[in-house]
């Protein structure tokens, strides 16, 4: 392993730009360096700034899982020039997130083949149909939107090796896809997995905490002890990892869960901390223990 696991602990700062998906966080993007590191089988990660990034790299050409901000596109080019002479040959985006969706549209005007769960489309569509009216954008960016979508799986076979997608239902998301390379035991799992953090459900997006648990679930059931697991922010993990995630996250889940089925308001729950003895390790400025609870509270 040459130099290539430098800076992969992002900082808390790094990552609240990297989840405020709005125009700000596209701005001064000068200072972000895309780090890449080797993990088994052709399967690489890069970290830059936003979701992290999983690269198959082989014969058939780069497939990427997600894609990060749109002015980093050609930084992250010029990382995987460094590994491979193919051209990015399909992107699977595993949610509709700005800061795993925003290379879209330059690497779909370059002949990338966009692929990502139904209503990734539906809400990258409707997002900037929004923009449009309120005149922020000329037109939506159609180069940014899935050309392929499934509903419930798909799998690709490239680089000697299958890749299989996977739709979990109302998690981060009610797009979210984990990528699973069965035959080399690494999965991406997009924000199904904050390694480190409170999660961030998004539920206005369709997400719920019961359908986090439920990715979490599905990844833990497809690992071992030896599986490398590429979470949406954060470094590298093991099964170990995660399973410390889901443990917080069931335990939260179900103190939020007792409090509101005795009708207290979210505020007397947030008044009682039902996270307030996990915020020490896990909270981060996007995700304080309040706002982690208010997902849980809304989305129960
Ligand atoms: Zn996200």
């Amino acid at each position: 392993m040459t130099s290539l696991i430098k800076k992969i602990a992002l900082g808390t700062t790094m990552l609240a730009s990297a989840i405020s998906f709005g125009a700000k966080a596209q701005n001064n993007m000068d200072d972000v360096t895309i780090e890449v590191q080797e993990l088994r089988g052709g399967i690489y990660a890069l970290f830059g700034r936003g979701g992290n990034i999983g690269a198959s790299i082989g014969e058939d050409g780069i497939f990427l899982i997600d894609d990060q901000f749109a002015p980093l596109t050609d930084k992250i080019k010029a990382a995987l020039a460094g590994i491979s002479d193919q051209p990015v040959k399909f992107v699977i985006n595993t949610h509709w997130h700005g800061d795993h969706t925003g290379g879209n549209e330059n690497l779909g005007k370059e002949g990338s083949i966009i692929v990502a769960h139904d209503n990734v489309r539906v809400r990258m569509k409707a997002s900037d149909m929004d923009r449009v009216a309120k005149g922020e954008m000329d037109m939506i960016r159609k180069d940014a939107l899935p050309v392929i979508t499934f509903n419930d799986e798909l799998s690709f076979h490239l680089n000697g090796t299958e890749a299989r997608s996977i739709h979990i239902s109302n998690a981060h998301t009610d797009g979210d896809s984990i990528i699973h390379f069965a035959e080399y035991n690494i999965v991406h799992m997009g924000d199904t997995f904050f390694n480190g953090r409170f999660p961030f459900i998004d539920v206005n997006s369709g997400g719920s905490v019961d359908g986090a648990l439920n990715a979490i679930d599905a990844v833990l059931t497809l690992s071992n002890d030896d599986t490398m697991i590429i979470p949406g922010h954060g470094p590298i993990a093991n099964k170990g990892d995660l399973q410390a995630y889901r443990d917080m996250i069931q335990t939260v889940r179900d103190r939020v869960a007792e409090m509101k089925g005795n009708g207290m308001s979210l505020e007397q729950v947030n008044a009682a901390g039902p996270a307030n003895d996990y915020a020490e390790k896990w909270s981060w400025n996007f995700i304080s223990a309040e706002r982690f609870v208010g997902a849980i509270y809304s989305s129960l």
